[in-house]
Formats: C-alpha cells, structure tokens, sequence
C-alpha cells in the first residue's frame, strides 16, 4: 500500500501553499509525521497525493520575542522548546508539557505546530497553550489570520484547517509580566497510550495585594474540542493568594468539562476523581512559579483502570 505518491519540501509559506492548492489530488502538511504516519498506517487518514513538509521552512521553526508577545513556530520540535530560554521564562507550563511528550526520538522531531493542528482534546501542548492565551497564525491563499487557538478546534481530531489549503505558521501569546506563573500536569497511563488520562494547565496574575486577579485554566480531555473552563476561573479570581479554597472552583471546572470513558484511558468516573487531585496539585505549583521557583514536575502515572 502506497501512502503518498510525492513528498514535497518547501522552503517558504507561500511555496508551501502554492503546492498544496496544486496538487492534483488530495494532499497534507506534515511535520515530524509522529501522529499523521500512523493516521496513514492506521487509516484514519486516507491515501494522499502529495505530503507537504513543513520543516523547511525557516519562519516555521522561529522563536522570537515580537511586541510584548512570544511566536513559536508550528514546526518547533519539543525538544527546542524545552531548552528554550525565552520559554523557560515566559512560558513555564509550555515547557513542562512539552517535556513530557513521548520520549526524547519523538520530542527531536514532534513539533507543536502538529500537536495543534491534530486536534485532540488532551494534546499535551495544546492545554498549555490554553491556558497562556495563545492566539493562533494562519496562513491561508487570501493571507494571513490570527484567531484565538480555540477557535481552530471544531471537534475530535477536526480543526479548521482540516481539508483546507491552510498552513499554521506559529502560535503567539503574551510575555510573562510581574506577579504572573503557569504549570502543567498531568496522569499518564504507564505505557502504550501516547494520550494523558488527564492534563492540566494554570495561568495566575496575583495583584499588588497577593490576590489572583486573572486566571486560565484548561484541562484535557475536558470535551469533543481542547477548551478553557471560564467557570473555575472566574471562581479562581479574588481569592487570595496565601489560602485558596479549592472546593468552589473543582465544582465550577467538574460543570464546565464532560468527561467520558475512554477504551483504552479511563473511566469517566476516573476522571472525575483525577480533576480533584490535578486541581490541588497544579494550584501551588502555579502559585510557586508566579514567586520565581516552580517545583520540579512530578507526573503521577496512572493506576490501571481498565475498560471496554
Ligand atoms: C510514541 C508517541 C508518544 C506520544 N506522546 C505524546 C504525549 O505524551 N502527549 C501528546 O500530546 N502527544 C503525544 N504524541 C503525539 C504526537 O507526537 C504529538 O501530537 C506531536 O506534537 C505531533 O507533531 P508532529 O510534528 O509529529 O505532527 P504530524 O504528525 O506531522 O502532523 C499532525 C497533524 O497536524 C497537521 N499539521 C502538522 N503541522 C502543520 C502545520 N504547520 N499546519 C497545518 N497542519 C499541520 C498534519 O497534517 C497532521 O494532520 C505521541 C506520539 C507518539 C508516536
């Protein structure tokens, strides 16, 4: 079985983009090919003419502070990312969650640009993402666009640029400024299943006075699409910093996510259950990354709960 027929390198968007509209049959931007080569294999994707290479292409593999924003292009490896000095300071969850991707054959060649564009509700990097506030660059035949990361996602494994002549040039969120920190964690099955049972990621700003005065907060799978739960965050904003009282905001998060069971993950029940020890967790780790010393990670895997 031939999964492509032409495999194609450019070295520029607009290269890229002129060879995916004129393909003459379907054709698919890959990166390091750590989800889409299985999707081949395992037919959840099709048989293609063309395979686009992303990797090329300089601007998809920048890093770089651009007014008071960082951009990390799609096609930053994780491995990059993790030894990045402008991300170890800006943006502490990314840096976690893309530490524990894989292992390190599939963090030299996974980017980030492809663990958003796949479109799983608990893709590692994604939820950290989330939770920075990162807006999206899309780069389309009419030009560019950038749009909040959430509004790419339109259900499991779906985003917009699914099926389109689209190409996601980078993700873009806000520097860390005074009084702000994030973390990242999450339960792993102990081996074989490349998905978290459940993920988290915290973004605090605390105020002058130590009161938190804005948060993020995602947790995957939290639902059909990677998403923030307003809910919990608004129940997370006024407390203060020195007592948060967890119980209010792990029923706002529990309202906002559906969580289900999954054949080869968890319960739901499971899940439910993990939202709680997450939540307890991730809360101090954030608050401890907004003084300047975020704990080392410690992911907890997972007991095996077997179903389906
Ligand atoms: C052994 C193993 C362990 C894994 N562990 C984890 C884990 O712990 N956590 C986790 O979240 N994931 C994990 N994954 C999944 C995967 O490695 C990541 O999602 C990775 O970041 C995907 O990136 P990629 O460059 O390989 O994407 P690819 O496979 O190249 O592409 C994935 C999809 O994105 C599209 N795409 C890629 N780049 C672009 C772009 N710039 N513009 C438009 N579309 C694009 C492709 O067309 C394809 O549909 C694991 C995978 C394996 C094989």
């Amino acid at each position: 079985m031939t999964y492509w027929d032409r495999y194609l390198q450019p070295t520029t968007v607009d290269e890229a983009l002129r060879v995916l509209a004129q393909a003459p049959g379907e054709s698919c931007v890959i990166a390091g090919g750590t989800d889409l080569l299985l999707d081949l294999q395992q037919g959840r994707q099709a048989p293609v003419h063309a395979l686009v290479d992303v990797t090329g292409i300089p601007e998809l593999r920048e890093i770089r502070e651009e007014d008071g924003a960082v951009f990390v292009g799609a096609a930053a490896t994780h491995s990059r990312i993790v030894e990045h000095p402008l991300l170890i300071r800006h943006a502490p969850c990314l840096v976690e969650a893309c530490s524990l991707i894989g292992g390190p054959q599939v963090r030299n060649v996974a980017t980030l640009g492809g663990n958003v564009s796949h479109g799983l509700p608990a893709a590692d990097g994604t939820i950290a993402l989330l939770a920075l506030g990162a807006q999206a660059v899309v780069a389309e035949a009419g030009g560019r666009r950038t749009v909040p990361l959430e509004s790419l996602f339109i259900a499991p494994g779906r985003t917009t640029l699914s099926g389109r002549t689209a190409i996601l040039v980078g993700l873009r969120f806000p520097e860390r400024g005074a009084h702000e920190g994030s973390a990242f964690h999450r339960t792993m099955r102990p081996q074989g299943v490349a998905i978290a049972i459940l993920n988290m990621a915290l973004w605090l700003r605390l105020d002058e006075t130590g009161t938190i005065d804005e948060a993020r907060l995602a947790a995957g799978p939290g639902g059909p699409t990677p998403r923030r739960s307003r809910r919990a965050e608004a129940q997370l904003c006024g407390q203060a910093a020195n007592g948060v009282v967890i119980e209010g905001v792990l029923e706002a998060l529990a309202e906002d996510v559906q969580l289900r069971t999954s054949a080869h993950r968890a319960t739901a029940e499971y899940r439910y259950h993990l939202l709680g020890v997450l939540l307890r967790r991730i809360v101090p780790r954030a608050l401890a990354s907004v003084a300047g010393a975020l704990p080392a990670i410690d992911e907890e895997p997972g007991e095996s709960v077997e179903v389906g």
